[in-house]
């Protein structure tokens, strides 16, 4: 079999990886000019550093086994473990230990972040009515935690929390697209009763069984000690594939049983795996499966920035692994700091300081108009604002500002119900898969399990 693979990050090039060795000729087309795509190491002076991703969720023992399998794993690096800060009201206070993606069950853990209103609130949800879960439906997080918790919880809390991951607030996203595993609970508390559930009872609940569960497992995230370039490089190399960059493809036609790719070799091509953002997707699948093509033109992109410094020393740098920012604070324009050389052992080991400003939320346009000398300046003011730290004093070493433009997919609370619809349209396309972030979930492991699954489909 002739199969294409359009986009060479890390789906395209898991699923090139997977196909190694199963007698078909695989052709990977990168639009770039290099591999990776929101995986991204750069060749700092100090040593490579990574200006997309910089670590994975390691409790997805599927993703560990995969990078030791790709023969990677020996690079695996654990984080400092120390505590991350959320500025809140022109503060740096410590980020909430307890409850799911900053919601509590009760104001203990983040009396520290709210008023006492809202404290009060929070302590009396239980008490008030419920509300109703639709069993295996989704809800706007935002929505949601403002409704029974106010909004100090959403703007201080759980938008600074989300937004680190998902360069959205919880009013741009969905309960089960982001948080699943409180969307589960919540299914199973509306089938135990009447529908009508406690978002305090659900977050307990959860908490409880993430204390029965068995300690020892390591740490929740990992790195890779050169960044992820060894990861993305190992997987093309091993794929055997043949793969071209700077080959931006504009359009799929059919070709009898197969498919022409245009801006790809003069191959007829049996299957086409789609591994690219889910607007390129769309256009992509206009002419071969124009309702798909339709039903994934909903999903928006959020645009982001990272700016990444490197300092000659770390004196006055606070022991901490990073500082969120709450949602709608006036005085710091970064939403999120990585304090990298204090999260990661092995980037204090290269001295000095490294840190990563990010900058954007869905919605806002300051990843694509600022310019890079504005977002430098406001990354080394803000760093000062929330740490004290004056980078420009520290020496600034070393600086690269990179852009994502459309860097991740907006799962709101219709997102799973789009990727779902899309992959059954495309169930009655043959020769035609899709796979990558907006299908998979953002996070590395997802990325990885999906583009997996989707290229033994063809085995
Ligand atoms: C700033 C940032 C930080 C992140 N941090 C983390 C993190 O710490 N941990 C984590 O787990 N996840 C993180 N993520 C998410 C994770 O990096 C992504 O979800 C994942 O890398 C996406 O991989 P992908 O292959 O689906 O898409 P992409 O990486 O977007 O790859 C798609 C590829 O397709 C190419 N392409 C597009 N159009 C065409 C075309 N027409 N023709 C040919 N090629 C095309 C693109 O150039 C690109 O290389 C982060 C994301 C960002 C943006």
């Amino acid at each position: 079999m002739n199969i294409a693979i359009i986009g060479a990050g890390l789906a395209g090039l898991t699923a090139a990886y997977e196909l190694r060795n199963s007698g078909n000729k695989v052709d990977v087309y990168e639009a770039t000019d290099r591999l990776g795509g929101k995986l991204y190491t750069v060749a700092f002076e100090a040593g490579p550093t990574d200006m997309g991703a910089e670590a994975f969720m390691a409790r997805r023992k599927d993703a560990v086994e995969f990078f030791t399998e790709v023969g990677v794993g020996d690079s695996l690096v654990e984080p400092s473990g120390l505590r991350s800060l959320v500025w809140v009201d022109g503060e740096a206070r410590g980020l909430p230990t307890g409850g799911v993606m900053g919601i509590p069950s009760h104001s203990e853990t983040v009396k520290h972040l709210v008023s006492d209103e809202t404290a009060q609130r929070i302590d009396d949800e239980a008490n008030r009515a419920g509300f109703t879960w639709d069993t295996g439906g989704d809800m706007n997080a935002g929505k949601l935690v403002r409704d029974r918790y106010g909004d100090e919880v959403v703007d201080n809390i759980v938008s600074a929390l989300l937004g680190g991951v998902y360069s959205c607030t919880a009013d741009d996203l969905g309960v089960r697209a982001t948080i699943p595993q409180l969307a589960a609970e919540l299914d199973r508390l509306a089938e135990a009763g009447d529908r009508t559930v406690h978002l305090s009872t659900a977050i307990a609940n959860l908490e409880r069984s993430r204390k029965e569960m068995p300690t020892g497992q390591g740490a929740v995230f990992n790195a890779f000690r050169n960044g992820y370039q060894e990861l993305y490089e190992t997987l093309a190399e091993k794929s055997g594939a043949d793969i071209y960059i700077d080959a931006f493809v504009s359009s799929i036609s059919r070709e009898g049983e197969g498919f022409r790719i245009k801006g790809g070799e003069d191959t007829v091509y049996d299957h086409v795996i789609l591994a690219v953002p889910a607007p390129t997707a769309a256009l992509l699948l206009k002419e071969i499966a124009p309702e798909a093509a339709e039903k994934l033109q909903t999903v928006q992109l959020a645009n982001s920035a990272v700016v990444g410094m490197r300092f000659a020393t770390d004196e006055g740098l606070p022991e901490n692994s990073g500082v969120l920012v709450a949602n709608g604070a006036e005085d710091v324009k970064a939403k999120a700091f990585t304090l990298s050389s204090r999260k990661w052992p092995h980037l204090a080991e290269r001295g000095g300081a490294l840190v990563r400003a990010s900058f954007g939320r869905f919605g806002d346009n300051i990843a694509l108009t600022a310019t890079e000398d504005d977002l430098v300046d406001w990354a080394l003011d803000d760093l000062k604002t929330v740490t004290g730290f004056d980078g420009r004093e520290a020496g600034l070493e070393e600086i690269y500002v990179q852009r994502w433009f459309g860097g991740l997919p907006r799962f709101d609370e219709h997102h799973l119900d789009t990727v779902a619809a899309v992959r059954s349209l495309l169930d009655d396309v043959a020769g035609i898969s899709v796979t990558g972030a907006w299908a998979s979930g953002v996070g590395v492991p997802a990325v990885v399990a999906d583009a997996r699954v989707v290229a033994k489909q063809l085995l």
